[in-house]
């Protein structure tokens, strides 16, 4: 297949919607960001790179670092990580507090904010330094050594995010947050400012891909494991838009509110599309439609 004449004739047929929706504001830092990008990268599972418009331009990754940092936990922890964290959509918004009281303080999945909270305080806890050993991961995985955080955007978000405070706390009232609240949040707040580009991304979801095995060919998780996290994104990366995407796209998929979002075909690619408008639930309007464009040009989807 011509990856390159897709991701062209994608570009071409999205380019009415780059700028539609709205860049998040609620993380002042992001809205600086310029709503006409639009990029869109996938990388096969044997080392083949391919892109469209703004590909190399780092943006701010978000929550599609709640991926990673679930695999990193994973690796380490196994299935102790799912007392803690459910793997069922949540049918709320990403920043919702409703359902944890209702369900006594145990997150719904590990890709709404409070479930990725408890996956940061474990990671931190197992490694002494989750953000670090994140960035790390991704460097590797991306071939991008400067891969870096955004100092800007995590202090702004650190400043404005009394709802993953009021998360954290929360779930520490239940005994599920075992560092001290301020820790995890610093922690996650850094993840979440991570810089990356499409290319950058598209790589590092190349070991989902590869059922769990690194870019270097050793393994970060079991084939098993691989599909929990393949099958989690496709039930709840986009957050109370998870139903829909599924319906569109086909594929296993994580978004972030800085218009990134990543998707992966087993045994094929991973795929990342950026583009800061966001719709009424966070997802970028552009980059939903790139990749249900993409799936039904060329029949590629898990189902
Ligand atoms: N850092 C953002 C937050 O915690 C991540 C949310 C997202 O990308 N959906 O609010």
């Amino acid at each position: 297949m011509d990856y390159q004449a897709v991701l062209d004739e994608v570009a071409t047929a999205v380019r009415p919607l780059i700028g539609q929706g709205r860049v998040a504001n609620y993380i002042p830092a992001l809205a600086a960001v310029d709503p006409g990008r639009f990029g869109m990268a996938l990388a096969t599972v044997d080392g083949q790179l391919f892109g469209v418009g703004d590909w190399r331009v780092p943006f701010s990754i978000q929550s599609i670092s709640k991926v990673f940092t679930l695999a990193l936990t994973l690796a380490r922890d196994g299935d102790a990580v799912w007392r803690r964290v459910g793997k069922e959509p949540s049918g709320n918004p990403f920043n919702s507090l409703v359902q944890l009281e209702y369900e006594q303080g145990i997150p719904r999945n590990p890709f709404i904010n409070a479930g990725a909270l408890v996956i940061t305080d474990r990671l931190l806890r197992l490694t002494g330094d989750a953000r670090g050993v994140l960035r790390e991961f991704l460097r590797v995985e991306s071939g991008n050594p400067a891969l870096d955080f955004d100092p800007v955007v995590a202090a702004s978000e650190a400043t404005h995010g009394h709802r993953n405070a009021a998360l954290a706390h929360f779930m520490a009232s239940y005994g599920n947050i075992e560092n001290p609240v301020a820790d995890v949040l610093d922690h996650y707040f850094w993840q979440c400012s991570l810089s990356a580009s499409c290319a950058d991304l598209a790589r590092a979801c190349g070991f989902l891909a590869r059922h769990g095995q690194r870019a270097g060919g050793e393994r970060l998780l079991t084939r098993s494991q691989a599909k929990q996290v393949n099958a989690v994104m496709l039930t709840c990366g986009t957050y109370d838009a998870a139903g829909d995407f599924a319906y569109r796209v086909g594929l296993p998929g994580k978004s972030g509110v800085g218009g990134g979002i990543i998707a992966v075909i087993p045994n094929l690619c991973g795929l990342c599309v950026w583009s800061p408008g966001l719709d009424a639930r966070g997802n970028s309007v552009a980059g939903v439609e790139a990749l249900d464009r993409f799936t039904t040009l060329t029949g590629l989807s898990v189902f």
